[in-house]
C-alpha cells in the first residue's frame, strides 16, 4: 500500500526546566539546574538547524517542564530562535504552558509580543491540601491572580486540573471545578492522577505511605467533570479535555487525528513520514549528543501501514466525535471494519461503544472504561 505523507504543520518544543520536581511528575526535566538553560538554548538552536529551511506551521506548542520558568531574557532568546525557524500561518495557534507561580506581567507581555495566543496554566487544584500533596508551589490566590492577568492579554487560556489525588474529596474536586469555571477559561483539561514508576508518588504508594483513592471515587470525580463542565458551556471534545466554542486545542487535535508533527528538545517526539522518533529523555545526554554532532534520537520506529492505522484508530477514539469510517479510509488506506469488526461488535454489545452509520465513538459509559476499550483495537 503506498501512502503519501503530508509535511508537518505542527511543532512541539520541549523546555525541560522546573523550580523543583513535583512528586507525581515523570516528565523530561531537570529541577534546580538553571545553569543549564544557556546550553539548552544553544543546543536547541543546533537541533532546529536540522530543519534547514524555515517551515510554515499552523500550531506551535511550548511544553515542559515549565517554559515560563525561564527568565524573561532566556524566554526572549527562545522565542526569537523559534521565530527564525517557524513561520506562523494565518489563523495559527501558538500555545505555551505556564505555572501560576512566577508568571509575571513582563513574561505575559513578552509572550504576546512574540505571537503567543494561547496559554495553558498548570492550576491542578484550588484546595490547599491537594496542592500541598501534589507539591505545587502555588496556592489558589496565585492561580486567580495569574489567570486574571493572562486573560487581559490572552483570552484563549486553559487550566490543567488533577483529580484522584490521595485525600482529595469529591467536594474539594467540585469546588476546584467551580472555581475554575469562575475564571472563564476557554479550555479546561482534567487528568486523573497516575502513579508512574520512578516517581516519588509511585514509591510512596509501593511502600504504603499513600493510598490511592478507590476506583469508585475517581469515577465519581470524572463524572462530576463530565456533568459540571458541559453545564457551564464546555464541550467534552476529548476524554480529558473540555472547551468553550472555539477553545479546542488545535495542536493536540493534530496528535489525536494521527497527523504529522515536528518535535525538538530533550524527550520530544516527532512523527514524520510514518516514522515516530523520540529524543533522549536525559537532558544531559540530549545536550551532549547535539553538541557532539550525534543524533539526539533515543528511539525510532517506522510504523507498518497497519500499525499506523491502528494507532490512528486508538487516538481517534479519544475524541468525542470518535472515528469516521470515511476519514479513516482516507487517512490510513484501511477500511475500518476490516481491521476492527470483532472489537467493535464486542464493545457495542457491552454498551461502551456506539456504532453510528458513519463511524464509531465511545458512549458516555465507555468514557469511564476507555483504556480497556482502546486496548482491544491495537
Ligand atoms: S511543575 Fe509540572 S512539569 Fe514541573 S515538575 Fe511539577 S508537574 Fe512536572
Amino acid at each position: 500500500m503506498t501512502t503519501t505523507f503530508p509535511e508537518p504543520r505542527a511543532a512541539y518544543i520541549h523546555v525541560p526546566f522546573c523550580a523543583h520536581r513535583c512528586g507525581y511528575c515523570d516528565f523530561t526535566l531537570v529541577a534546580g539546574k538553571d545553569h543549564l538553560i544557556g546550553e539548552y538554548l544553544n543546543a536547541l538552536d543546533r537541533e532546529l538547524q536540522t530543519l534547514q529551511t524555515p517551515r510554515e506551521i499552523d500550531t506551535l506548542f511550548l511544553g515542559g517542564g515549565t517554559p515560563t520558568h525561564l527568565s524573561t531574557s532566556e524566554l526572549q532568546r527562545l522565542l526569537v530562535l523559534l521565530s527564525r525557524w517557524f513561520i506562523l500561518a494565518p489563523g495559527y495557534e501558538f500555545s505555551v504552558e505556564a505555572n501560576p507561580a512566577g508568571f509575571d506581567d513582563d513574561k505575559i507581555k513578552l509572550l504576546t509580543h512574540h505571537g503567543v495566543n494561547r496559554v495553558s496554566l498548570g492550576a491542578q487544584a484550588f484546595d490547599l491540601q491537594t496542592l500541598r500533596l501534589l507539591e505545587r508551589d502555588h496556592i489558589a490566590e496565585t492561580i486567580v491572580d495569574a489567570a486574571t492577568r493572562v486573560r487581559r492579554r490572552i483570552a484563549n487560556f486553559s487550566l490543567d486540573l488533577i483529580f484522584g489525588v490521595p485525600h482529595q474529596t469529591l467536594a474539594a474536586w467540585r469546588e476546584t471545578l467551580r472555581r475554575s469555571i469562575e475564571l472563564q477559561p476557554a479550555h479546561i483539561s482534567t487528568y486523573g492522577l497516575t502513579y508512574e514508576k520512578g516517581t516519588a508518588f509511585w514509591s510512596r504508594r509501593h511502600h504504603g505511605v499513600v493510598n490511592p483513592l478507590t476506583d469508585d471515587v475517581e469515577r465519581a470525580m470524572y463524572a462530576a467533570a463530565m456533568d459540571e463542565l458541559p453545564a457551564a458551556g464546555f464541550d467534552q471534545y476529548e476524554l480529558s479535555n473540555f472547551a468553550r466554542p472555539g477553545g479546542c486545542c488545535r495542536h493536540n487535535r493534530v496528535y489525536w487525528a494521527g497527523g504529522p508533527y515536528f518535535g525538538f528538545g530533550p524527550g520530544a517526539a516527532r512523527y514524520i513520514g510514518g516514522r515516530r522518533e523520540t529524543n533522549h529523555r536525559s537532558v544531559t545526554t540530549w545536550l551532549h549528543r547535539v553538541f557532539t554532532g550525534r543524533s539526539p534520537i533515543g528511539e525510532a520506529e517506522q510504523l507498518a501501514p497497519e500499525d499506523r492505522a491502528r494507532e490512528a484508530l486508538v487516538l481517534g477514539l479519544r475524541r468525542a466525535e470518535g472515528v469516521s469510517r470515511r476519514d479513516f479510509l482516507k487517512l490510513t488506506g484501511y477500511v475500518l471494519d476490516d481491521l476492527a469488526t470483532p472489537a467493535i461488535r464486542r464493545h457495542v454489545a457491552t454498551g461502551l461503544l456506539e456504532d453510528t452509520e458513519t463511524g464509531i465513538r465511545l458512549t458516555h459509559k465507555g468514557k469511564f472504561f476507555a483504556d480497556s476499550v482502546i486496548i482491544d483495537f491495537l
